[in-house]
């Protein structure tokens, strides 16, 4: 029998995932082309850290069917591989009483959506969770846990490797061509030739999709997530995770304050329009033609212009983002926070203008495209892979 060759764009999270899942359940020969020198080394490298239990997607949706499974599929790899996994717990606190008929809101999605151990807290017991944290009220998420999702990748790539795949540093794609038999794709040097070829790009996706010969409907837009990290004592402010009731017309969840697998303290991210698809700083706007011409890009920024302005001054000023941290634990002071790295969300925006809120994958022949898988695609990832194993079409014998 002729095994099947898969290849896979992008080692983060998400493609590591569907390699290992292609390779152990479909026995495909898989090879993972990745342009940089190490796994996860952009979304799956620079985030919150945070395994979500599934609170806030529309019940229904893709997100909350993969997410609640991711979290079963992850928490059992975790203890399987010995890599970190700590139910920390959350708080979604409502700062205000108008910001309670949406908590209220939340809490009945988290109980459909079947996320465990859900409760409503009023303002004193939301301290017995978070004894420095204010709010009117909370809902407590006491499964929410945090993880090491680089380590994970890492790990995701020696199961690559010793269910007899490879993962290919320093191969960045740079052609891909369909023939009568399968997909050529050019990397680094090299030429590959596959049966089947599945894009997880995240930030390069627009590239790799217009390589492919398939731009799609909607394209990448990058958002910049800033953080602070809290220094010294100001840690033992925080016992977990405190996020903010969030603003549903935005996929982002607000500045929120997290606790790290090795014991640091993250506030953030703010979401800033950044200028490049790996625009980690200001100065960075080598895409920025190129995004602004997407008309959904400049129709978004039209619809929202209020909070990009907003979001932009929270970037510049350090006060704005303490304030954002002080409304939930008012004991922070601005010396108690310092900058931190950031990372840039992949986030897919329609023609219209419009956020695509949902996990968003298309298969055209022998090529399957991840086009939208913001978080929790980390928490969701081998979820996802099981989701793409079974719309990869399989071989024709
Ligand atoms: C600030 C921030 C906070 C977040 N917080 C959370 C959270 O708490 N919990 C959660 O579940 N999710 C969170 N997320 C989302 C999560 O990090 C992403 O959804 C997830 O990492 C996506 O994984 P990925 O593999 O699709 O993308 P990536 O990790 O970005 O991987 C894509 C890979 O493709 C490679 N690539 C691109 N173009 C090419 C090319 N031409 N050739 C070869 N390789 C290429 C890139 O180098 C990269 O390594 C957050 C994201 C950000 C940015």
């Amino acid at each position: 029998m002729v095994t099947e060759k898969i290849g896979v764009v992008g080692a983060g999270i998400v493609g590591l995932a569907v390699a290992r899942e292609l390779a152990a359940t479909r026995g495909a020969e898989v090879t993972v082309l990745e342009k940089e020198g190490r796994v996860g080394a952009h979304q799956t490298g620079h985030n919150s850290g945070v395994v979500h239990a599934g609170i806030y997607y529309p019940p229904g949706s893709l997100k909350a069917r993969l997410c609640r499974e991711g979290v079963a599929l992850l928490k059992d790899y975790c203890a399987r591989h010995a890599l970190p996994y700590e139910e920390v717990g959350k708080l979604v606190v409502a700062a205000t009483r108008a910001e309670r008929p949406r908590l209220a809101a939340l809490a009945e999605r988290a109980r459909a959506n079947g996320v465990p151990g859900i409760t409503e807290l009023d303002a004193l017991g939301l301290r017995e969770v978070e004894p420095h944290a204010v709010g009117v009220a909370a809902i407590h998420s006491p499964h929410t846990a945090i993880a090491d999702f680089p380590a994970v990748a890492r790990r995701l790539a020696l199961d690559v490797a010793e269910l007899g795949g490879s993962v290919r540093l320093r191969h960045p794609v740079r052609g891909i061509r369909e023939t009568s038999r399968g997909v050529e794709v050019v990397a680094g040097t090299g030429r590959f030739a596959f049966d089947r070829l599945v894009v997880c790009a995240g930030l390069g996706t627009d590239a790799v999709a217009a390589m492919a010969g398939r731009p799609g409907s909607v394209r990448i837009v990058p958002f910049r997530g800033e953080y602070y990290a809290l220094r010294g004592a100001a840690r033992g402010l925080v016992r977990g995770l405190i996020y903010p009731v969030p603003d549903p017309r935005y996929p982002f969840l607000g500045v929120h304050l997290t606790r790290h697998v090795g014991g640091e303290v993250l506030v953030g991210p703010n979401a800033v329009l950044a200028g490049a698809y790996e625009g980690y700083t200001w100065r960075n706007f080598r895409n920025f033609p190129q995004i602004l011409a997407w008309p959904g890009t400049l129709r978004m920024a039209r619809r929202h212009w209020r909070t990009g302005v907003k979001e932009v001054y929270g970037s510049l000023v350090k006060s704005a983002f303490t304030e954002a941290a002080r409304r939930y634990v008012p004991e922070l002071t601005a010396d108690d926070l310092q900058r931190a790295a950031g990372g840039v969300r992949a986030q897919a925006v329609a023609r219209d203008g419009s956020l695509v809120d949902d996990f968003a994958v298309d298969v055209h022949g022998n090529v399957v495209l991840v086009r939208n898988a913001p978080s929790p695609a980390a928490t969701s990832s081998l979820a996802i892979a099981q989701h793409i194993a079974g719309i990869v079409p399989a071989p024709s014998r």
